[in-house]
């Protein structure tokens, strides 16, 4: 379990310390948390009390209003569940440069888990050797620790798939949950410390531009798991045949929890694996393979937001064709209000817009179309990437820019040419109409807005 831990400094655990400080960021949850185990595992073997702490910064990057409140009532769960493990969670407001520092002068040592992209992988390049004990990152997130896996960015699944599975039973067959692990825990009141209440009462605290309506998802463990076991229960027999028909309800809704780290992928693999009694396997494609060629992507290349992480054969097959005439030139508002000509996308952004979650298929039609109707590849990248972060719950995320990118030709190969595309994979309509039954998907989506 521990090789998923890095230390990040070169600093000695500090003798001194009155506390070991797990500072959770990425994976507020009790179940196979080897963060958490890892810092019990600290806290007992230096014999001092654990300090469980996590920061809600009111400034996080592109974060509103439904991003936190599933955020909350995944805390929510969480904090009951280190309860019923005689351990505490207490919750700052502010941001982490300004809080660790303080709280790192009476730490033995400091204990987090890893973010593949956003503000905290910065932060702790700029303060990690200025902190005066060891800092440790433990991959909470990945069922395979993404160095492990490879050292270079793939270039596709089929290059991926091969290395991962040459490593993915060590870690898959061999993970603990430990959840009988027991330690003292710190209970002073500390500076800064958000009284604990209701979500409301802490949203209300909280300083966040509002304006984006709340998700049919609710946030938490214990929800993760009932969506879990329904799809096993209900869905995943059928999924390999009915997960690319929007019409219809049989894909996991696990991508929400898997980005709050509110459950785990090693989890939720090994359940699917024990319990599906058949087509688990392109489940597990899509959890394992598809979701960690994502984190490799984000990972190894800088670009994995804009035209340049692009490969090299997209980029010139779209510089051939950046200008071509489009049909339909649409701005970001328009895209945004659902203003396009075409009712299947419009009802795909509504989905969004109003769920927080757009089925995936139509998530490829989605972003073919910003492309196919964006003045230049570079604004439409942007424009995608800046929709799915707004209105996607699991926006955010490297499952977020590789899908986008891929709609640009990322970890896919070259297709016959055509217009405005070059050789990049086409979408239309009549493909989506060939596929499910599409006009039974637009009548779904009204009835929701109707339902609002
Ligand atoms: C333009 C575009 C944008 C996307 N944006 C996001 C995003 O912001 N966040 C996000 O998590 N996924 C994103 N995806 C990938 C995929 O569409 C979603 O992961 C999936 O629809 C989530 O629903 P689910 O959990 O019910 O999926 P299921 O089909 O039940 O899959 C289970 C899990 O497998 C993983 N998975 C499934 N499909 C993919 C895929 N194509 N690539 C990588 N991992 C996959 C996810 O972790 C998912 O939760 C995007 C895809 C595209 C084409």
């Amino acid at each position: 379990m521990f090789r998923r831990a890095r230390i990040e400094n070169l600093k000695e655990i500090s003798e001194k310390g009155d506390y070991v400080l797990y500072w959770v960021h990425a994976s507020p949850r009790c179940s196979y948390n080897p963060a958490l185990e890892f810092s019990i595992e600290k806290s007992l073997e230096l014999g001092i009390p654990l300090l469980i702490i996590f920061i809600i910064d009111e400034n996080y990057k592109e974060a509103n209003i439904r991003h936190y409140r599933f955020l909350l009532e995944g805390l929510e769960d969480f904090r009951r569940d280190l309860n019923e493990r005689d351990l505490d969670l207490k919750i700052f407001r502010g941001d982490s440069a300004g809080i660790i520092p303080k709280l790192q002068k009476r730490a033995a040592v400091i204990i987090t888990d890893k973010n593949y992209i956003g503000p905290q992988n910065e932060w702790i390049e700029k303060i990690s050797e200025k902190l005066e004990c060891s800092l440790y990152i433990v991959e909470t997130n990945i069922s395979v620790p993404v160095r492990e896996i490879t050292d270079k960015e793939e270039y596709s699944a089929a290059t991926f798939r091969k290395k991962y599975w040459k490593k993915a039973h060590e870690y898959l067959d061999h993970e603990s949950n430990n959840e009988n692990m027991r330690c003292g825990f710190f209970f002073e009141n500390l500076e800064g410390e958000i009284e604990s209440g209701e979500i409301e009462n802490i949203l209300d605290q909280l300083n966040i531009a509002d304006g984006i309506g709340t998700s049919k998802f609710k946030g938490g463990y214990k929800r993760a798991k009932e969506e879990l076991n329904l799809f096993i229960e209900k869905k995943l027999e059928n999924y390999p045949e009915y997960r690319n028909y929007p019409n219809l309800d049989y894909l996991s809704n696990m991508s929400p929890y898997l980005h709050f780290g509110q459950i785990s992928p090693v989890e939720i693999a090994r359940v699917v694996a024990e319990k599906g009694t058949k087509n688990f396997e392109s489940y597990l494609e899509e959890l394992l393979i598809r979701r960690e060629l994502a984190i490799n992507f984000c990972f190894y290349n800088p670009n994995y937001d804009n035209f340049e992480g692009l490969h090299s054969w997209s980029k010139k097959t779209l510089n051939e064709h950046r200008n071509d005439e489009r049909e339909h030139i649409y701005s970001f508002e328009d895209f945004e209000n659902c203003r396009t000509h075409d009712v299947y996308w419009n009802a795909a952004q509504k989905e969004m817009i109003i769920t927080g979650k757009m089925h995936g298929y139509m998530r490829m039609y989605w972003g073919k179309k910003i492309l196919e109707w964006s003045e230049t590849p570079e604004k439409g990248i942007a424009v995608a990437i800046r929709l799915n972060n707004k209105y996607e719950l699991d926006g955010r995320d490297p499952n977020g820019y590789a899908g986008v990118m891929w709609c640009f030709g990322k970890h896919d190969r070259a297709w016959s040419e055509r217009s405005v595309f070059g050789k990049i994979r086409y979408m239309n309509s009549a493909g989506l109409k060939r596929k499910f039954d599409v006009d039974s998907y637009v009548e779904k989506i009204m009835n929701l807005q109707e339902n609002l």
